[in-house]
């Protein structure tokens, strides 16, 4: 990575020395002397300039702007337009390239980058306007100026966007490092260390009710294994997710809790309320870890079916199967009928426990070879491999029947639900996608049709005439 760098700064150096080379020895004198002698007052706009800015407000404190950055930045502008030999010229892009990776640490914002870098160019190109340069050397200054500064300004974006890039990776890795087994280990001593400081926590309060103690120290949730990991990696493992906003706040009000305990007495009544609050805690971390395991091994949450994300490579390995074997493989998508009014008249909770039980239905009724995913909210893609018209139309049918006849029951309360579904045969057309639009359009004629219902694209109440109606509606779900 770092040749990668040397030879990107090489073509940098080259292009700058070249430009000095081309440039008419007149020109230059008269933009050196601007940037020599009036880089402080340059420098001062562009403070004056960016302290108006909401955005730079954070990055400039007025203090370090006087002693430490105006006159970098100074030194900076004269540091560009006075490298006019090779070495300088190189000695000046690494710097640029430092400058860089700081903006990239304390996240500085490229647009504001490039905004400091337009009041420098404007502010430049006026003084050499009014220098005493002809018309047409007046222009080549201003391009002169304009070119260096974009130079420069490539320059810090490529360290910035190195460096940002470098890091989105090795969050990457860090997740990776951590998922799977890593992550379920973790999760187990993490629970453990939890119940660890409970344990000590209860001990140490106890200590200080007994008679003649002295006041033990009662440890503190954050320096505990527990409390250091939710602050320093449990963000870089699991992302910014509620769930770990909830643990969070309940950590806080435990920390609070104890502190507040640990001025007074404490009773049987303010342990077992510790007690709950590290178990709910401790809840919530394994349903967080549980969760980011099923994600990360591409399982819906909710139904533990495939999600979306893996259609891609399912479905491409499937075209190039059914093209080399010559046996297609079909789309099948169910949409659970009128499910709204499920949720609205029995609640959210009873939807999920049909769409649980609808997948754990479509799941077990297909072959170990096929693919079932969660598609959409109540909609089910399954992938059949290796089909043929006449049994995609038994299976099709069958799960169908399976759905509308399924006793479903909510709070001892039997009810049932159907389902549509719209089918496709593979026809050989190398982009999956092609197939799940039959499909589509072939689900959207059953509903159509009356819902509770079966149509295969390509055959009777379906076909041309259901894809052109999905075309019509322009994508949009009438489901
Ligand atoms: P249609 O017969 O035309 O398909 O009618 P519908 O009500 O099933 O279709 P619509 O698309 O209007 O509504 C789908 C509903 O499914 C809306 C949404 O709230 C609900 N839903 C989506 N995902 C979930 C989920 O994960 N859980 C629950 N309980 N409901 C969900
Ligand atoms: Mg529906
Ligand atoms: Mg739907």
């Amino acid at each position: 990575m770092d040749s990668q760098k040397d030879r990107k700064a090489a073509i940098l150096a080259d292009s700058l020395t070249s430009l000095w080379a081309e440039t008419d020895p007149e020109i230059l004198a008269v933009i050196t002397a601007a940037a020599r002698d009036d880089a402080d007052a340059i420098a001062d706009t562009f403070y004056r300039t960016l302290e108006g800015d909401g955005e730079a407000a954070p990055f400039l404190d007025h203090a370090v702007v006087q002693q430490r950055l105006r006159p970098s930045l100074a030194g900076w502008i004269r540091g560009i337009f006075c490298a006019s030999t090779r070495e300088s010229v190189e000695e000046s892009i690494a710097r640029n390239y430092d400058v860089g990776l700081v903006h990239a640490r304390i996240n500085i914002p490229l647009t504001l980058v490039n905004a400091g870098m337009r009041i420098i160019k404007k502010e430049l190109s006026a003084r050499v306007v009014r220098s005493n340069l002809s018309r047409s050397q007046t222009a080549h200054a201003v391009l002169f100026v304009g070119e260096v500064l974009d130079t420069v300004l490539d320059n810090m974006h490529e360290a910035y966007l190195g460096d940002l890039l470098g890091n989105v990776r090795h969050q990457q890795s860090l997740k990776m490092f951590m998922t799977g087994q890593n992550l379920a280990l973790e999760g187990e001593r993490l629970k453990s260390s939890l119940f660890d400081w409970l344990r000590n926590a209860v001990v140490a309060f106890y200590a200080h009710n007994g008679p003649a103690s002295v006041m033990p120290a009662v440890p503190p949730i954050e320096t505990s294994d527990f409390g250091l990991w939710l602050t320093h990696k449990a963000e870089l493992i699991f992302g910014k997710v509620a769930e770990l906003d909830a643990i969070r706040a309940r950590t806080d009000a435990v920390a609070d809790a104890v502190r507040r305990a640990a001025a007074g007495t404490v009773d049987a009544a303010f342990v077992r309320d510790l007690n709950d609050a590290v178990t709910e805690i401790a809840f919530l971390l394994g349903a967080m870890i549980e969760k980011a395991l099923e994600i990360e091994g591409g399982r819906d949450p909710l139904t533990r079916l495939l999600t979306r994300r893996f259609m891609p490579a399912i479905f491409q390995r499937e075209v190039t199967i059914a093209l080399r074997h010559g046996k297609p493989f079909a789309v099948l998508l169910m949409d659970a009928d009128h499910f709204k009014q499920i949720n609205d008249t029995l609640g959210h909770q009873a939807g999920d426990t049909v769409l649980t039980e609808i997948a754990e239905l479509v799941h077990a009724n297909v072959r170990a070879g096929d693919f079932v995913f969660r598609y959409g909210g109540e909609e089910f893609l399954v992938l059949l491999t290796e089909m043929d018209m006449a049994t995609l139309q038994v299976k099709a049918e069958r799960l169908r029947i399976l759905v509308a006849e399924h006793r479903f029951t909510v709070a001892g309360r039997p009810f049932t639900v159907t389902a549509s579904i719209g089918a496709a045969l593979h026809d050989g057309h190398p982009d999956y996608e092609h197939t799940v639009r039959k499909a589509d359009a072939a689900l959207y004629e059953a509903k159509r049709l009356g819902r509770n219902r079966v149509v295969i694209a390509g055959t009777d109440g379906a076909g041309p005439a259901a894809e052109a109606a999905a075309l019509h509606r322009g994508g949009a779900s009438a489901r």
